[in-house]
């Protein structure tokens, strides 16, 4: 696939962390990446709250800031939510969707992750898909299987490369240190990548697939070397400037 090879993305998820007090770690970032040759784009992604804050205090460098999820609506009676037009007038220019932890906590469905990725689309944001596996389907051989049933029912209509990106987390992955190996992770990464074929046709070339699940500065480079890897989506190494900038490097 030499040529066609997507610009990777490196993402990062604060989750439910950070508060005013904060904002010197992506301060600290822009400042640590103003000289820094990059081969990826890279994009932070608060809490809400923090949206316009965090961009301030990173004005004038690449980084990009984007939202943990989006209500359907584009406004109304939905105490609590934010929508996809609020994160966009917040400065943010993406949203993850269907996060593991939204699937669980949240109980959404791939229903409710493609009418929320339709909603991003809608406001011009990128939407972040999140798919993945949990421990139990991996031990039974269903990640693949498991996969492409997200894949199918999590992507709207019109989603292109442009407005698209996928982030495959092994749901055993998130927080907890443990990673696949470079061979598993390429194994998936392909398959998805093949899957993609029945949404967008030959854009599915194009189109980045990122992997998120325990990547750190220490494991960065072998993860992201694995086929059809395309950037990563980092929570709990995002939250440190020091540690965040260690995985950017590897696309140095
Ligand atoms: C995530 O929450 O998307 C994630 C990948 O978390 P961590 O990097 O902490 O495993």
């Amino acid at each position: 696939m030499a040529g066609t090879q997507p610009r990777p993305l490196v993402a990062g998820n604060w989750k439910m962390n950070g508060t005013t007090a904060h904002l010197r770690e992506p301060r600290l970032l822009a400042a640590m990446l103003r000289d820094v040759k990059l081969r990826c784009e890279v994009l932070v992604c608060p809490p809400a709250t923090l949206a316009r804050r965090v961009k301030a205090v990173m004005k004038g460098s690449r980084i990009r800031i984007g939202g943990q999820d989006c209500h359907t609506a584009v406004s109304g009676a939905h105490t609590g939510d934010i929508s996809a037009e609020m994160l966009k007038d917040a400065g943010c220019t993406a949203a993850i969707v269907g996060h593991s932890e939204r699937r669980t906590n949240h109980g959404e469905t791939d229903a409710t992750v493609r009418a929320k990725a339709a909603a991003a689309h809608r406001a011009g944001l990128t939407a972040i898909v999140c798919i993945g596996e949990t421990l139990e389907e991996r031990k039974s051989g269903k990640t693949l299987a498991v996969v492409s049933k997200q894949l199918e029912g999590s992507l709207p209509e019109g989603t292109t490369p442009a407005n698209t990106v996928i982030a495959y987390e092994p749901v055993w992955a998130i927080g907890t240190g443990l990673t696949p190996t470079t061979a598993e992770v390429a194994e998936v990464h392909t398959h998805i990548r093949k899957e993609l074929g029945k949404a967008v046709g030959e854009n599915a070339a194009a189109m980045r697939i990122l992997y998120g699940g325990s990547v750190k500065p220490s494991n960065a480079q072998e993860l992201m070397s694995a086929d059809n890897v395309n950037g990563a989506l980092v929570g709990g190494a995002s939250l440190k400037a020091a540690d965040f900038i260690g995985i950017i490097k590897a696309y140095a």
